[in-house]
């Protein structure tokens, strides 16, 4: 009898916990919770929010962040039994009832902390039969979630007037700190503004809210909740609440965050709250004291070397600017370089093995393939080594060594380095893309130079804690080739630094370039050290240029102060040199090893076993007549009365440019006159009209084109000749002018050496 009893009890338990199941299964309570978006810094701490899609500050928090002060304070006010009832307190709901029927009005008190949290989810109108849904709700949640991830909705939800919902929102639009570092004080506030949101909404009833505070308080003090002394000081803390607004850091990086993880409500960011704040407040002043000057935006990206965090992203000088384009991400707009990919290409042809520090290159004008590009000072220097046409940004010399490693070559590294617009714009692009003839952003150039900095290996910038760290990284350059790339960004006796430096200026120790791209749009100044990378670029986001700007006026100082602010005497240390460089003599005329007549040696550094050994030719032997007025070769040379003597070799340009300055330079005599040979090396070099171009001539008034050259230093004259018949002889460094027949024209240029070029135009009538 008394088997069966207990059985057919469980049988009913069992039964009961069936349909209980069964229930849960056929109407699941899981409402859809939609929270604001917070991007935090890597502690947390909010830097920007933007509202929930209902409008609302729903900020989420994490039950990491109720203090234990928070939990107890929350517990003992709203639902004393909440760890051990299921979600319905049976005895509050017997005294409520109790109370109901005698005082013949509802009050409140049965709710649980879990029942608010149904309310909260599901807002229905306060019936009877709507109550014993909610309590069925609420033993629902209390099935699925822990008592702390109840209390952790309840924190999350809780409504405090307007549009502000949550602890975390109330925390931080109220007291302006996250809901770890609230006092008891402002605690007991804020767990009783939800009992009456408008009658003490924080801001506008802050004297009501005191009173009602300092009430729980008191009562805290009779149930012996808190120490005497606790409460004391808390009775007595003011409570001056006025309505702040939400944080507003980093808005272009917030933005793109939120872009690119729309449903997480937390974004953590890598940046470094204090830098970022203080960046973006120069950035700002920086702005406003050239707005005068027609400047009106900026933006910066600090990247940490070590760990690939972006640790500060300024967009633009304000944000709040509409009529600067303010809510233009300057980081991801696409610019032009300017000078800025310099340092690549001399890197690539370090790591080419055709140049070394020393290596002599030409700063004169030139014609290559119908491009000739000037000097940003439209000034030439001659020959220059190759660290002074980096460290003074010099064009000829650049385009140069852009031809020797071809254009097809820089392209692949920039691809390799992550550049999107070169990839994409590659077919288009020529010799001039050294000169910021293409397109690049301020992220692109900052993650490159941040290579630089990682001994040339590229490695993903790292945004949020969702992008993971690439420790090894894809090489780009060896670590030589940066180090020698380095040594010479280091220089600081450069036309690069701002004009008005000095001593105020404290000059950090770091590697840097500039660029100002064409048109005077772009200003830019990339840097960096063992510790930072930091790109700073300065302009117009309309693409309006200023005759002002340049990247060592305009952006230069601006980097310097970051650096200064960011990494004042960085204790990391310089680069150490690499194994693989090391030192030898070469001739300064060239920067090549050094032959019988170079009289001169310097140090230059080199990379073991890819650095070019190259002799030197400065100087070649000539055999001239005993009164040097006449030069043989070994064919036409004469049994006796000669004698070998060494001349400058010199390269046509470099003639064409001493001709046209007029400067002095040692002549080859001209050759033997009786001498039948035909060379074939060293012909001129036609640099005017351009081989294949097209002319167009009008018929009353025909133009002359120009035909010019550069010959080699023994040549005293050049013939000119069109469609092979001869049409003038002159001095090789004379320009000669033709009116050219229509069609297909063949013009070519003979020296006295019997040497050819050839090319062909095609005349057309317009
Ligand atoms: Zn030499
Ligand atoms: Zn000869």
């Amino acid at each position: 009898m008394k088997n069966s009893k207990v059985r057919k009890g469980l049988l009913a338990l069992i039964c009961l916990i069936l349909v209980f199941f069964a229930l849960d299964l056929a109407f699941p309570f899981n409402p859809d919770i939609r929270y604001a978006t917070q991007i935090t810094d890597p502690k947390g701490r909010v830097v920007h929010a933007f509202l929930s899609r209902e409008d609302k500050w729903r900020l989420y928090s994490n039950v990491d962040e109720i203090t234990p002060l928070l939990r107890k304070t929350l517990i003992y006010k709203e639902d004393q039994y909440f760890y051990y009832h299921p979600g319905v307190n049976p005895f509050a709901v017997v005294r409520a009832a109790v109370r109901n029927a005698f005082s013949g009005r509802r009050t409140s008190g049965a709710s649980t902390i879990t029942m608010q949290v149904v309310r909260l989810m599901d807002p229905r109108a306060r019936t009877y039969a709507n109550k014993v849904v909610e309590m069925w709700h609420a033993f629902q949640l209390e099935m699925h979630y822990s008592k702390d991830e109840i209390l952790q909705f309840y924190i999350n939800l809780v409504p405090y007037g307007g549009n502000i919902e949550g602890i975390k929102a109330a925390s931080l639009l109220y007291f302006g700190k996250a809901p770890q570092l609230l006092s008891l004080a402002e605690i007991t506030a804020l767990t009783i503004v939800p009992n009456r949101p408008s009658g003490l909404r924080p801001g506008t009833r802050n004297d009501a809210l005191r009173e009602a505070r300092n009430a729980w308080l008191k009562r805290f003090a009779e149930d012996g909740l808190f120490d005497e002394n606790v409460i004391r000081d808390a009775l007595e803390e003011p409570l001056n609440i006025r309505r702040l607004q939400t944080p507003r850091l980093a808005p272009h990086l917030s933005i793109r965050l939120k872009q690119q993880f729309p449903d997480e409500p937390v974004i953590r960011t890598n940046l470094n709250l204090q830098a970022q704040s203080q960046i973006e407040e120069q950035v700002r002043n920086y702005i406003n004291r050239r707005q005068l000057m027609n400047i009106h935006n900026a933006a910066v990206l600090v990247v940490n070397n070590e760990t690939m965090e972006v640790e500060a992203y300024v967009g633009s000088a304000d944000f709040n600017n509409p009529f600067d384009g303010g809510q233009v991400d300057g980081v991801r707009a696409v610019r032009s370089p300017g000078s800025t990919l310099k340092p690549l290409l001399y890197a690539t042809a370090f790591d080419a093995g055709i140049i070394t520090p020393k290596s002599v290159l030409n700063d004169v004008p030139g014609n290559f393939n119908g491009y000739e590009p000037e000097n940003f000072d439209k000034h030439f220097n001659g020959a220059v080594t190759t660290e002074f046409a980096l460290a003074n940004s010099l064009n000829i010399p650049a385009v140069k060594v852009l031809k020797d490693i071809g254009t097809p070559a820089l392209i692949a590294k920039l691809r390799k380095a992550g550049f999107k617009t070169v990839d994409k714009q590659a077919k288009d692009l020529g010799l001039s893309m050294i000169l910021g003839g293409c397109g690049v952003t301020l992220e692109e150039l900052t993650r490159l130079f941040a290579a630089f900095a990682n001994e040339g290996k590229l490695r993903n910038l790292r945004l949020s804690d969702g992008d993971v760290l690439d420790k090894k990284g894809t090489p780009v350059l060896s670590e030589d080739a940066t180090f020698l790339t380095t040594s010479i960004l280091t220089q600081i006796t450069r036309p690069d630094l701002p004009t008005n430096f000095d001593n105020t200026y404290h000059l950090p120790r770091i590697a840097w370039k500039t660029g100002t791209s064409y048109g005077k749009r772009d200003a830019w100044s990339i840097g960096y050290n063992r510790r930072y990378t930091v790109g700073v670029w300065v302009g117009n986001f309309s693409g309006e240029g200023v005759a002002e700007l340049s990247g060592a006026n305009t952006a230069t100082p601006l980097l310097f102060s970051i650096f200064n602010a960011l990494d004042y005497n960085s204790p990391k240390g310089w680069y150490k040199s690499p194994a693989n460089i090391s030192l030898r003599n070469v001739c300064p005329v060239s920067g090549d090893i050094p032959s019988d007549f170079c009289d001169h040696q310097v140090p230059d550094q080199y990379i073991v076993g890819v650095s070019a050994y190259r002799k030197c030719q400065h100087m070649r032997w000539v055999f001239t007549d005993v009164a040097g007025k006449m030069s043989y070769c070994t064919y036409c040379l004469p049994e006796k009365g000669f004698e070998k003597k060494a001349y400058p070799n010199l390269a046509p340009e470099l003639i064409a440019f001493y001709e046209l300055q007029k400067l002095p330079y040692q002549k080859i005599p001209p050759h033997n006159p009786k001498c039948e040979r035909v060379f074939h090396e060293g012909a001129p070099l036609i640099v005017s009209p351009n081989d294949g171009s097209e002319y167009y001539i009008r018929k009353d008034e025909p133009q002359q084109i120009q035909l010019a050259c550069q010959a080699a230093n023994d040549v005293q004259e050049v013939y000119w000749y069109v469609n092979d018949k001869l049409y003038q002889k002159s001095p090789p460094q004379e320009s000669v002018f033709l009116s050219p027949p229509l069609g297909r024209v063949k013009i070519s240029c003979s020296d006295d050496k019997g040497r050819n070029a050839d090319i062909w135009i095609v005349v057309k009538r317009m």
